[in-house]
């Protein structure tokens, strides 16, 4: 028998990272998840496909077995994935986020279906696939952090990637924000620290990243782990969110640990539009003594801003760019807000009436898919583009990398890289599909 998987990819999102993919893109873990799954000799042959960088041929080899994981947005590409496979006479099997939430309309292109996380639901598959009698659907979310296999990396492609490997110690997160697809997916159940370190020596990489949601959410089980990272003399990056920046206990050990970068979702400088979508931290006045205190730890703050909340005015937006660059930031990235299938953004945008198409591929966080509340679906994606461009004039890159905690640091050309290559990223963005 031939397994064949499948991370797919919107097409639109494929091609926009271009030249700079290696800087951004990431190898995919879920393969690397769901190959540590996959029983050893069950199989003749396994091909894995990260379709971000790699093309899925449907001819070249006939598949016994095809399993797609998507996220909603890459959903109308692994449709026509599942017609082309089951056309050809294999037995498609999808799962991921997408999945999770609208399992009804997934059904209708393949032959099963997995809802929630794959650590049960695939040896049970591939199970009862073996021994004929495959059901339509698989659903267990009651899997245990300490139960994780070891991700199975040497399958998945580097190719156009960037070159730290990617880890996660807990996949969930405790807070509840209206928006976020996590909390349907993972609960907040780190995994076992000696764990966590075995997986970062296995790997033999002095830099890694760490794809937590929210990587300090826990502080005693981060402070133990952090603890456990010291010895190993990496150097990693993290999701955090703002209240990491208070934290000075944190932040020292997370420094000493060998952090030197963050991702926040700082998400708006408008406290309504944060208290509104259930964010824990709004004090937005704040941010800026939080950067400088992270930065006097010697980490870099990358800053996440969302364009599109309910209280969100015209004005407040086309500021951002001016206000952003005073909060001090490293690297800053901006996205429209997109109401995920089975987020209570969602559902209440549907109750209401605001979802404004079910073209999943439009869900790609650079389109307005829902009405806003204070101004059109155009002016929201035209000032989009607007505040990218702003963000990302050649001053503002070279100003922000000039004052970043890295500077005279060798890793201090990634952080000027990555504004670079944010700058293009941004201006892709800026041509409207
Ligand atoms: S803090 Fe981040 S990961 Fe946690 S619920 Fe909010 S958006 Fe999701």
């Amino acid at each position: 028998m031939k397994l064949l998987l499948i991370h797919a990819w919107n097409a639109r999102e494929r091609s926009y990272r271009g030249a700079f993919s290696n800087l951004f893109s990431y190898s995919s873990l879920t393969l690397a998840a769901i190959c540590a799954l996959i029983p050893e000799g069950m199989f003749e042959q396994v091909d894995v496909i990260d379709e971000n960088s790699q093309k899925v041929q449907y001819d070249r080899t006939q598949y016994d077995l095809v399993m797609i994981s998507f996220e909603t947005s890459s959903s109308i590409t692994a449709y026509g994935h599942c017609a082309q496979f089951r056309k050809r006479g294999a037995y498609v099997v999808c799962g991921g986020y997408h999945a999770t939430a609208l399992p009804d309309e997934v059904a209708e292109h393949c032959d099963t279906v997995i809802q929630g996380p794959a650590e049960h639901s695939i040896p049970a598959f591939l199970s009862d696939f073996a021994k004929g009698c495959p059901k339509p659907r698989y659903c267990d979310f009651d899997v245990c952090a300490a139960e994780f296999p070891l991700p199975v990396r040497d399958k998945i492609t580097k190719r156009k990637k960037l070159r730290i490997p990617g880890i996660v110690a807990n996949r969930g997160c405790m807070n509840a924000c209206k928006y976020c697809s996590m909390r349907m997916m993972w609960r907040n159940d780190p995994r076992p620290v000696e764990q966590v370190v075995e997986e970062i020596r296995a790997l033999g990489s002095k830099m890694v990243i760490f794809y937590d949601p929210n990587f300090f959410g826990n502080r005693e089980y981060v402070l133990a782990l952090m603890k456990a990272l010291k010895p190993l003399k990496i150097l990693w990056a993290s999701n955090a969110t703002a209240d990491f920046g208070y934290d000075h206990v944190l932040m020292q050990a997370a420094y000493d640990s060998g952090c030197r970068g963050v991702l926040i979702g700082l998400e708006s400088l408008n406290t309504q539009s944060l208290s509104g979508v259930g964010k824990q931290f709004y004090e937005t006045d704040r941010y800026q003594e939080i950067i400088a205190n992270i930065h006097s730890h010697g980490i870099a703050v990358n800053g996440c801003f969302v364009l599109g909340f309910d209280h969100d005015t015209e004005e407040e937006l086309l500021a951002l760019p001016e206000r952003v660059e005073r909060l001090g930031l490293d690297l800053c990235r901006f996205a429209i807000l997109t109401p995920y299938p089975g987020t209570k953004q969602f559902e209440e945008y549907e109750k209401n009436g605001r979802i404004l198409t079910k073209e999943w591929d439009r869900y790609t966080q650079h389109h307005a898919v829902f009405e806003p509340a204070q101004i059109t679906t155009e002016r929201l994606e035209e000032i989009y583009r607007t505040v990218w461009k702003k963000a990302y004039t050649w001053r503002r890159v070279f100003r922000r990398a000039w004052r970043s905690p890295w500077r005279g640091k060798l890793y201090y050309w990634i952080l000027l890289g990555a504004n670079i290559g944010f700058k293009f990223l941004g201006a892709n963005k800026r041509k409207p599909k």
